[in-house]
């Protein structure tokens, strides 16, 4: 039976299940997700790092009326002549004290920033601009300002009826600012994704546990727990499970039942993949793949069922670099795009390598870098020590990510290299 992930991912041009180049297998993922439709209101200071679920239509001006950009005199700028001007001093307009009275030719008013622009008053010149001035009047001299100066245009940052933000945005600080100054206290979001996650391996222990021989402590765990926190998830853990079938069909299909999404380390890899795509096999629908990408070569991706409901799969690697580098380029996008998030592509810099670096054509190397910048603002990168997918020491170390493209070759010193900063991203 051909289903319809399978058809989904084979019409993609270029799709070799054996050797998969990171770009089509992204491209298959996006293909094959639905997002999810749910939203829930919050109010403005919860918003932040939430997916928007609407388009924000500006429902007022901003600013709401003319008002000026400096501290000085409001005046007509008919009033300027060729040469000096005298203006009588009428009143005062502050910010929030307006003054009411209309402003007649040969007067000003001493205003504010943001104080509203009184009647009869187009041009605002900054009391440092004044050639001198008294309690009374001021003067300006010639040419030291033109008419309609220093005012801001009611409308001017956001007119009534604009699209200010699209739906599918992760919202920012200046988002929940901007949405501030439309008056708006409460929002649609999409509700929160939900993603179950499990260790899978024999050799596992969990902190706390004694280290028995030839065991190592569960990582990927933390690592992962940390990363769907930090994309803004809520991160279900359940745990290590044995290489055991019946105990991980048991966690899967718990793990379906409470979550939108399940991602699993470890088990797919060229020995156990047999027994995993058996399991997978009765649950739902998997693909195996193998991926052209350093670290991180083995991954299976589909949809799992249970009770009813189905959740999007991911079966990472257990190497723990390898995880991170594929949680990074393939689920993190994915679980964004399932929860209704408009994916936005990662910064990506031009470093200067200071090392020759071994590239092979053919697969796209993720390796882990250091970057500086010199006097003069150049980036300049090196890599960490060693690239092992099993040393996570060189994540810590690292500072960014050498992103070495599919048909790149090897990397002479003084070449330039693509580098995704961590900043931002983990
Ligand atoms: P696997 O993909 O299950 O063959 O695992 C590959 C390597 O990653 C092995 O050396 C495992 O011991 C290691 N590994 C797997 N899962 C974890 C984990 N949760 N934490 C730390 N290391 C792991
Ligand atoms: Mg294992």
């Amino acid at each position: 039976m051909t289903s319809r992930l399978t058809q989904l991912t084979e019409s993609i041009a270029g799709f070799n299940a054996d050797s998969l180049r990171v770009d089509i297998a992204q491209q298959a993922i996006a293909n094959a997700i639905q997002s999810i439709t749910q939203t829930e209101r919050v109010p403005l200071k919860q918003a932040l790092g939430r997916t928007l679920a609407n388009d924000i239509t500006a429902p007022i001006n901003v600013p709401s009326y003319d008002n000026s950009a400096m501290d000085g005199y409001a005046f007509s700028g008919t009033d300027l002549t060729q040469g000096e001007i005298a203006l009588k001093i009428v009143g005062k307009a502050f910010a929030g004290h307006p003054y009411s009275q209309p402003v007649q030719t040969g007067e000003c008013v001493r205003i504010m920033t943001g104080a509203l622009m009184p009647r009869g008053c187009d041009t605002v010149i900054p009391q440092e601009l004044v050639a001198a001035a008294n309690a009374q009047s001021i003067t300006i001299a010639a040419d030291v300002i033109k008419p309609g100066s220093n005012l801001r245009l009611a409308g001017e940052d956001l007119p009534a009826g604009a699209t200010v933000l699209q739906q599918g945005r992760l919202l920012t600080p200046s988002d929940l600012g901007l949405i501030a100054s439309l008056g708006i206290a409460e929002l649609d979001v999409m509700r929160k994704l939900r993603v179950a996650f499990f260790s899978t391996g024999d050799e596992l222990r969990s902190i706390g546990q004694p280290l028995d021989e030839g065991c190592v402590y569960d990582s990927n765990r933390y690592t992962l727990h940390a990363m769907l926190d930090r994309a803004g998830f809520d991160a279900i853990d359940l745990g290590v499970v044995r290489d055991d079938p019946v105990a991980l069909e048991q966690t899967l299909r718990d793990a379906c039942r409470q979550a939108d999404a399940v991602i699993t380390t470890g088990g797919v890899s060229a020995g156990d993949a047999d027994h995993t795509r058996d399991l997978m096999g009765r649950l739902g629908e998997v693909l195996f793949w193998k991926i052209a990408m350093r670290p991180g070569r083995p991954m299976a991706f589909g949809q799992i069922n249970a009770d009813g409901k189905s959740a999007l799969f991911f079966g990472l690697p257990g190497n723990p670099v390898a995880v991170m580098a594929t949680f990074y380029f393939f689920a993190r996008d994915a679980l964004l795009q399932l929860q209704g998030t408009t994916p936005v592509r990662l910064p990506m810099i031009q470093a200067i390598s200071t090392h020759a670096i071994k590239k092979r054509a053919g697969r796209t190397e993720y390796q882990r870098g250091v970057m500086t910048y010199d006097a003069a603002g150049i980036a300049h990168v090196r890599l960490t020590g060693a690239q092992g997918s099993g040393i996570l020491s060189s994540m810590s170390e690292a500072n960014c990510m050498v992103v070495l493209a599919h048909d790149e070759v090897d990397i002479r010193a003084g070449q330039p290299v693509s580098a995704i900063p961590f900043a931002g991203l983990i």
